[in-house]
């Protein structure tokens, strides 16, 4: 055997535990989805477009209550006219958050991507129309109630802010068992908003979504888990109606709310992206373990460890150089079915502070659920791996990555 594949045949023994139990996760996630499916007697009619207004446009009313039974929610939105992860959170902040109120962050800085959604100056950001952003730090990697509970102590606080995923930090992601004693926490103080989730890369990880643990409100994107893949563009909100109801306001209008919003092209692609989230999660979660596993054996330092079970589908794996970091990032486009000749730089990306690199050869333009890499250039060269159609494509790209390292 060559020593790449000798790496991971022995990488593969050692992790039939872990993977045993993912496959367990992901039979229960998709039996949960298909029960949804079954509950609303999904057919083919509920695939055709629709066009104009979209007035009574039966495929998009089933697919809002499908993805509202999946994350155990009273309602949803799921939208192709939400552009992305980003334009979903901030469709459903400014849709809960009004001038005077403040939004609470208890797992430190928001996303990159929503610091000007926060904080920008004259750019239409949550401050030029009068809302404040307060955070409480992780500590340790867990939530810190000793500084949550002093935030709480301002009543304009309305929006209590969670992101279930690492984001681009070194930490684990937030368990649904860690989320769930911080929503019960929060109401304990008294709390009397909403509890809002950024679920972007978490749904399907575990067994619960954070709506079935104490949240108001989670949002999440369609490029992303939920989307299986397939899903071509779109977001989704999902919650208590009277939230969803005020979000469905910002994204439409306030008085069109959810009833308006047609699509040409049909709904297909959401539904079976949706039944195909479970396993594709599943896939990706294996490709990241292994990877994880490959490059510790070689000496290069990743999280989560790999020792406990994941809770979301990210990797960080570090490097001592930028070049090293630079070489990785490049070989997982080369490994990628599309666009693999491309040769990647880093460049001013917007929305990121820093220079970025990207690897993104997707079917599906910038799809992170399918096998993509991206980092931050600066120190300590931190590369974030994440997704992976078929956990055989993961293996392949890591002979790439191994040799290439
Ligand atoms: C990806 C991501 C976002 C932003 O989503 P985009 O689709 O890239 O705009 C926000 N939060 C987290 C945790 C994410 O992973």
């Amino acid at each position: 055997m060559q020593g790449a594949e000798r790496l991971i045949a022995k990488s593969e023994e050692q992790l039939k535990e872990t993977f045993r139990k993912l496959d367990e996760i992901s039979y229960f996630n998709q039996v949960k989805v298909i029960k949804a499916f079954h509950k609303n007697r999904v057919a083919l009619r509920h695939f055709s477009g629709s066009t104009g207004y979209g007035y009574g446009d039966e495929g998009r009313d089933t697919l809002n209550q499908v993805f509202a039974d999946v994350f155990g929610a009273e309602s949803a939105l799921v939208s192709p006219n939400i552009v992305s992860g980003t334009h979903a959170l901030t469709v459903g902040l400014f849709g809960l958050l009004r001038a005077g109120d403040t939004l609470f962050s208890i797992s430190g800085n928001p996303y990159d991507t929503l610091q000007d959604v926060i904080a920008g100056k004259d750019t239409g950001s949550l401050a030029d129309f009068g809302i404040s952003f307060e955070k409480a730090d992780l500590k340790d990697g867990a939530f810190d109630y000793h500084a949550i509970e002093n935030g709480l102590r301002n009543p304009k606080v309305k929006v209590v802010f969670i992101q279930r995923s690492r984001g681009y930090e070194w930490r684990d992601a937030l368990s649904q068992e860690k989320i769930s004693e911080a929503c019960a926490f929060v109401r304990k103080c008294g709390f009397q908003g909403c509890i809002f989730v950024d679920n972007c890369y978490g749904e399907f990880v575990e067994t619960s979504e954070p709506t079935q643990n104490g949240a108001d409100v989670a949002v999440g994107s369609l490029i992303k888990n939920a989307g299986g893949g397939i899903a071509p563009t779109g977001g989704y909100i999902v919650g208590r109606q009277k939230y969803v109801e005020k979000i469905a306001g910002r994204l439409t209008a306030p008085s069109i709310g959810a009833e308006v919003g047609s699509y040409s092209a049909g709904y297909q692609y959401f539904y079976q992206g949706l039944f195909l989230a479970p396993h594709t999660v599943n896939q990706a979660l294996k490709g990241s373990f292994l990877i994880g596993a490959c490059l510790d054996q070689i000496g290069y330092k990743t999280s989560p460890s790999l020792e406990n079970m994941p809770y979301d589908i990210t990797r960080a794996i570090q490097f001592p150089s930028d070049t090293k970091l630079i070489a990785f990032i490049q070989s997982v486009q080369e490994a990628s079915p599309i666009d693999s000749f491309v040769q990647l730089q880093p460049w001013d990306m917007p929305g990121y502070e820093d220079r970025v690199i990207m690897a993104a050869g997707c079917f599906v333009q910038g799809a992170s659920i399918e096998l993509s890499a991206d980092a931050p250039v600066k120190e300590p060269y931190i590369a974030y791996f994440q997704g992976g159609l078929t956990y055989e494509h993961c293996k392949y790209a890591l002979t790439k990555i191994i040799e290439k390292l």
